[in-house]
């Protein structure tokens, strides 16, 4: 199945659905789950230093036997530089781990927790990243506005993504963020973007999904999920979709969401307008 993409403001293409190694697959073996998402057909595949996992993503793209082109895989720079380091040093650390040569994506992951200090010195480190190949395209991760306009003051390649917590109990609070990145040409990046449907659970919000599922179902002549109805509200709001499973199921219907039909507008606004009612912040402290 080919993937959508969005353009990144670089002109790389990034596929809108990655299967992400964080969180339940934290510090552990993914070469499993992540050749079961790339059987469903991922390409985007998200990871980090922290996670302590890159080695055994690199052994499923390995093992997949597919060509590194058919792949979007995104690494984070997790940890403050080891003494003497460049950012390119660490960089190269974390394609030993991956058995790459490059990455498509390279981004600060906290720029809050780990480079407060020196935020602007490791945007210039990511930058001669990028100028040496190691990475097609560089970007943040949980930059609200201070670390986006700190950034921006020296840029002379503006971050092409910024990888946050995202989803409609985000809005009210932190939809300047999202505002903000679009402002600057900078493509956001959901992670949690479900937790609507399960860590957040019962909100304002699920007898509208249940509702626009029953619509979507309709529109679609089959059956439609609510991961698929939020699914296909980040993809009208031109985010990429982080999201991870270790289910077959649940990996077919995140890969089927641009399958579908469109949400209206007005079904947009109403997810929007429902969503600012009612505020959840799973990842409190990193943005
Ligand atoms: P998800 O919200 O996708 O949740 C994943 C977990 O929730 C899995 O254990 C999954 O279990 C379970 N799950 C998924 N759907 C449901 C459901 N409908 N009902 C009950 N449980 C469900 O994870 P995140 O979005 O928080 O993280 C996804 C990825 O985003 C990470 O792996 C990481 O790559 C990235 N991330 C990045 C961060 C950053 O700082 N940049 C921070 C956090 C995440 P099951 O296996 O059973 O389906």
């Amino acid at each position: 199945m080919s993937q959508l993409t969005f353009t990144l403001n670089d002109g790389n293409k990034i596929p809108f659905l990655a299967f992400g190694t964080g969180t339940s697959h934290f510090k552990q073996d993914v070469t499993e789950p992540a050749s079961l998402a790339i059987e469903k057909g991922f390409t985007h595949l998200d990871c980090a230093q922290v996670y302590q996992n890159e080695d055994t993503l690199g052994a499923a793209i390995k093992a997949s036997g597919k060509p590194r082109e058919s792949f979007f895989v995104t690494t984070k720079l997790s940890s403050a530089l080891e003494p003497g380091d460049t950012v390119s040093d660490a960089l190269r650390k974390s394609l030993t781990r991956l058995g790459l040569d490059h990455v498509d994506l390279y981004l600060i992951h906290g720029p809050r927790v780990s480079f407060k200090d020196n935020l602007k010195e490791t945007w210039k480190g990511m930058e001669e990243a990028k100028r040496a190949g190691l990475a097609k395209s560089i970007g943040i991760s949980n930059s609200g506005a201070p670390e986006i306009e700190e950034i921006l003051s020296v840029a002379e390649i503006v971050p092409a993504v910024n990888q946050i917590e995202f989803h409609p109990y985000f809005l009210s609070v932190h939809g300047t963020t999202y505002e903000l990145n679009k402002k600057h040409g900078i493509l956001t990046a959901a992670y949690s973007g479900l937790a609507p449907l399960h860590k957040a659970k019962g909100g304002p919000l699920s007898p509208i999904i249940d509702q626009l599922v029953e619509t979507l179902s309709k529109r679609a002549g089959k059956p439609v999920s609510p991961a698929q109805v939020l699914g296909k509200w980040h993809q009208a709001k031109g985010n990429v979709l982080v999201s991870t499973s270790s289910k077959a199921e649940r990996l077919e219907e995140y890969i089927a969401i641009p399958t579908l039909p469109d949400l209206t507008e007005a079904e947009v606004k109403l997810i929007d307008d429902i969503g600012r009612t009612h505020f959840f912040h799973l990842y409190v402290g990193i943005l």
